[in-house]
């Protein structure tokens, strides 16, 4: 991955370092607004990361001590550590080995009497069944949150993923497909729920620091609970805003990149692509493969062939119940077979913006070359 920068992004940072407004302000409320608008969702809230995003949606559903939130264990691992960041448990459900997304069926083989809280992930960018989660869940009265770092550009039955979720987390992480540095956003249709999240990204205060800062005489704040300091700045929103206007671009030629993969990869025994899933587009934020039983190579040994050529592709996704944090855990013993294939199967080829044709067939001349008698 490589994030897609210009003189643009550069322009846009010297404006806000001349107007000597650096933290939180007028931007980073530009940004929420083009956000919320672009997601077509009522309220954004920008943060410091999706990390802090996934906190703060946990935090305003409700979701405390004694909870159970289903999370993938397939995901990266700030997916189970918000759970744990509010005193509740992350219960491992295993994902569809199509879509590497979490189904019904996985959702409710984790279920437990406690269970208050489903984080659906859209991972590597593919939009996960929403609704298909939403019956399950809905009338338990189980929150679903989504996990949409991957996710900005993929679609869900037509619409921005994230559109159909009380609560989504965005990151904006340059491994992401719009990049703040660090950087991340809180949506909801909910304006008690945006409301609350503002204000805890700001050490819960009663009056923003914004809002004091622009006033002679600043009001008196109070600060209402135990909050946070997990704001984004301007420049970073100026980056973002400008990102933004990439978006349609950067999708678009990242799927002209992904149907020149699956082109050659269909032609390939023992390979298979991620594509697209029945109900949505994926932004193809990871464009993985699995290594089949039947392919000559293991996963391990083509991601050798691959560096020694002098291309960096990536293991796939992590499984996060084999790490230390959680592996001496109690976190629901559900099957996890999918999930454990997958991570051991897949890995992630080049895909970013600026990534040439030329390029794209010098990776498929090594997968080629593999492919054994
Ligand atoms: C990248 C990622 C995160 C964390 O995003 P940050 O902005 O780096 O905190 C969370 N969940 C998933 C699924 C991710 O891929």
């Amino acid at each position: 991955m490589q994030p897609w920068l210009g003189e643009e992004e550069v322009a846009a940072v010297a404006e806000v370092i001349r107007s000597g407004w650096v933290a939180q302000g007028p931007r980073v409320a530009r940004f929420e607004r083009s956000f919320a608008a672009r997601q077509e969702v009522g309220h954004a809230v920008a943060t410091s990361s999706c990390t802090s995003a996934l906190h703060l949606a946990l935090l305003v559903a409700g979701i405390g001590p004694e909870d159970d939130v289903v999370v993938p264990s397939f995901s990266f691992i700030a997916t189970a550590n918000a759970p744990t960041y509010v005193g509740a448990r992350p219960v491992f459900a295993d994902v569809d080995a199509g879509t590497g997304n979490l189904t019904p069926a996985t959702v409710e083989a984790a279920l437990t009497d406690r269970t208050r809280a489903v984080v659906a992930v859209d991972q590597g960018g593919v939009p996960v069944d929403l609704d298909a989660v939403r019956e399950l869940c809905d009338p338990r009265g189980i929150v679903v949150v989504e996990d949409a770092a991957c996710a900005i550009g993929s679609t869900y039955r037509g619409r921005p993923v994230g559109a159909g979720a009380d609560v989504t987390a965005w990151s904006f992480h340059p491994r992401k497909l719009l990049t703040t540095g660090e950087g991340g956003m809180l949506t909801t249709p909910h304006e008690e729920w945006a409301d609350r999240a503002a204000r805890l990204r700001e050490h819960a205060m009663s009056v923003s620091a914004a809002a004091r800062h622009a006033q002679v005489l600043a009001p008196a704040e109070e600060y209402l609970e135990v909050g946070f300091n997990y704001r984004m700045t301007d420049l970073q929103a100026a980056v973002g805003l400008v990102q933004l206007d990439r978006l349609d671009a950067i999708v678009a030629r990242r799927r002209q990149l992904a149907a020149a993969y699956h082109a050659a990869i269909g032609e390939i025994p023992g390979l298979r692509a991620v594509t697209d899933p029945g109900w949505g587009t994926t932004n193809y934020q990871s464009f993985w493969v699995e290594v089949l039983p039947r392919h000559p190579l293991d996963r391990d040994t083509l991601l050798t062939r691959l560096a020694e050529a002098g291309i960096s592709a990536r293991r796939g996704i992590m499984a996060a119940h084999r790490q230390p944090a959680y592996a001496d855990r109690n976190t629901g013993g559900a099957d996890l077979s999918v999930t454990e294939r997958l991570t051991d199967r897949t890995l992630i080829l080049p895909l970013y913006h600026q990534l040439t044709d030329d390029e794209l067939g010098r990776v498929v001349d090594v997968l080629r070359s593999t492919r054994g008698g």
